[in-house]
């Protein structure tokens, strides 16, 4: 279960993340081409894009079950305004 609290930085806003237990290993690049891309100079993957569609989205839940150490989180419904305690 990916933490929120340790969601990198690089992430655009909205529900997937990638938190800093990433790595590296290239399964949600691979996955999902369109949402995931790798931070060169420090080594691990972030969402660069949120799912604009059904593909996208369904690549993503793939790519998050698919991670190794559980390092891909979803926060689900997307929130703008931040919310959290
Ligand atoms: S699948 Fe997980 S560990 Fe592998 S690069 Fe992506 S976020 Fe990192």
């Amino acid at each position: 279960m990916a933490d929120f609290r340790k969601k990198l930085p690089d992430n655009v806003e909205g529900r997937f993340y990638v938190d800093s237990s990433c790595i590296d290993c290239d399964v949600c690049r691979d996955t999902a081409p369109a949402n995931f891309k790798r931070n060169n100079q420090f080594g691990y993957s972030y969402v660069y894009k949120q799912p604009q569609n059904e593909e996208e989205l369904a690549r993503c839940q793939e790519a998050m079950n698919a991670c190794p150490v559980e390092a891909i989180g979803d926060d689900g419904i997307v929130v703008k305004t931040k919310s959290h305690h």
